[in-house]
């Protein structure tokens, strides 16, 4: 085990949220802490501005602005920290779901006042169903907001995860007095007149009345109150759940003030996960091994006409990557190398000799790529867990210019394997369907067509409810299920067999009619 040191060092991980919960500002707090920026103000946001919607070229600005900041890494107290950006505007959500199949862990923001949202929910979701272990912030304590006792209800219920509150918040908004470490059993007190996080005051424990003369003694009783309540309901903090994401550990503060901050860090390089193994459909795959592999998780076209280039991410699973080393593209049987392959620090894009597990690299690619490819020393493996969901908006698709059919098929065929959305093509009139998480994508498609492939779509409007992946094991049914909904069936680029509901009621009855037939919303099952 050659690199164990290097590997183990490693800390790669994903802030998520819901839009306006806080990410972009925790993100940069947390760089600011490691050093890795100096100033407030240099991460540039990944959102979208919503004013943006209809103009999609903006939008396409923005996020390549926010191609350099896809992976921010740092040292911090001997840990190489890599955090993975995700877009936060809603039409992106698959790119983020793909990025989350990238990290080992996560950190949750949510808004105290908000609580669990609809993006919050998504997400999470995705980690449950890769055991990603989760640390959840809730933000904006200088602002009036939920009950924290209510709050930590609802994220158990609403993100079925258990959770363990590892600082305790001393009132909220305009009384907030600061954060109770229940794990160090300190204090450190809350000035938004402050620049400076004063340090933090301990305590041999709760009882200690030194803690009246900080924030007073009916604040102090209430703490001592809800202290004693949290550690009889909540039990004590596990790390071996938390790493099997069975318990989500909670700390309470306010990015915007640099508040909370440090505990979250300090506390994440202790137990966030290093590198863990990768599943392919051969093996698993420990980060410990010698030989390199990795896989293609995003892809980024440059919509820029002068540089047609696109950036595949590779997320690194075993062993050390090198630049000009020959490797093998499994997909299409061929050994490649790589002349200049980028790692991406904070701000600034860097040429990379070595990476290692656990490393996302950035390889410029002229359409050798699709996501999912793994990249190998030459053994023959395909890492697994990179799903499509279910779409959710949809149109046929056609060709606009006659003599452009040949162009029209291949960038369909390229803008579907970078991800920019799915296809299905519809068995019963071989008519092709275009679905997305998002409306935006469409345009996205049109415009990309035309520009990169001089081809000409057309779309037309199709009613679909959700375009659904489908097995059984018992063929007659299956049989009989096809020949009753021939006109809803399709393939997806795979070739599986996918169901095309009309409405939530036609998915119902199917599931109902058809009970030993499974329906899968994502395309891994
Ligand atoms: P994102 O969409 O999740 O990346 O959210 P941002 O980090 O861009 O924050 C959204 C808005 O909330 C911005 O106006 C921030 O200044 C503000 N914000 C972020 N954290 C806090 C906080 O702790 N307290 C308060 N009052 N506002 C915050």
């Amino acid at each position: 085990m050659a690199f164990e040191k290097e590997i183990k060092q490693r800390r790669t991980f994903a802030i998520i949220s819901h839009p306006d919960a806080g990410k972009t500002t925790l993100t940069e707090k947390l760089l600011l802490f490691g050093g890795a920026i100096h100033t407030a103000g240099a991460v540039k946001s990944n959102k979208i501005k919503k004013t943006a919607t209809s103009d999609f070229m903006e939008i396409e600005k923005q996020r390549g602005i926010s191609v350099a900041t896809s992976v921010m890494g740092f040292d911090y107290k001997q840990r190489k920290i890599n955090i993975l950006d995700t877009p936060g505007h809603k039409d992106f959500a698959e790119d983020t779901y793909r990025t989350l199949t990238a990290v080992d862990s996560v950190i949750v923001v949510i808004d105290v006042a908000k609580g669990i949202e609809e993006q919050t929910k998504k997400l999470t979701e995705v980690c449950r169903m890769r055991n990603t272990p989760i640390i959840v912030f809730i933000n904006k304590m200088d602002r009036d907001g939920k009950d924290p006792f209510e709050l930590l209800d609802e994220i158990e219920e609403m993100l079925s995860i258990k959770v363990r509150p590892l600082t305790w918040p001393i009132g909220m908004g305009y009384n907030f007095q600061g954060i109770y470490n229940l794990f160090f059993k300190s204090l450190r007190l809350f000035n938004p007149e402050h620049e400076k996080i004063p340090p933090a005051i301990s305590f041999s424990n709760i009882l200690d009345t030194e803690i009246d003369s900080h924030i007073g003694e009916t604040a102090a009783a209430t703490l001592r109150e809800e202290v004693e309540l949290v550690e009889a309901v909540y039990p004590e903090f596990d790390i071996d759940l938390y790493r099997n994401a069975e318990i989500a550990p909670v700390f309470f503060g306010s990015a915007l003030y640099n508040f909370g901050v440090q505990e979250i860090l300090d506390t994440f390089i202790e137990i966030a996960p290093s590198p863990s193994p990768s599943k392919t459909l051969e093996r698993t795959v420990s980060p410990y091994e010698e030989k390199f592999s990795g896989f293609v998780f995003k892809i980024h076209a440059n919509m820029d006409p002068n540089h047609r280039d696109r950036i595949a991410f590779v997320k690194i699973c075993s062993g050390r990557f090198e630049r000009n080393k020959n490797y093998y593209h499994v997909r299409l049987k061929k050994q490649m190398k790589f002349s200049n392959p980028t790692s991406f620090i904070a701000e600034k894009k860097e040429i990379v000799e070595y990476a290692y597990a656990g490393d996302i690299i950035g390889l410029y690619d002229s359409g050798n790529f699709k996501i999912g490819d793994t990249l190998t020393e030459g053994e023959q493996m395909h890492y697994t867990g990179i799903p499509s969901f279910s779409p959710e908006m949809f149109r046929y698709i056609e060709n606009g210019d006659p003599m452009k059919f040949k162009q029209l098929n291949k960038g369909i065929d390229q803008l579907m394997d970078e991800g920019v959305a799915q296809l299905f093509t519809n068995e019963f009139n071989g008519r092709k369907i275009i679905g997305t998480v998002g409306a935006l994508q469409f345009e996205v498609i049109e415009y990309r067509l035309k520009h990169e492939y001089g081809a000409t779509c057309k779309y037309e409007p199709i009613h679909l409810y959700k375009a659904c992946w489908f097995a059984s094991k018992n063929k007659a049914q299956l049989d009989d299920f096809k020949k009753r909904k021939y006109q809803d069936l399709a393939k997806d680029k795979q070739k599986r067999d996918v169901f095309l509901a009309e409405s939530a009621f036609a998915l119902e009855m199917a599931q109902q009619n058809f009970p030993d037939i499974q329906f899968y919303f994502t395309s891994e099952f």
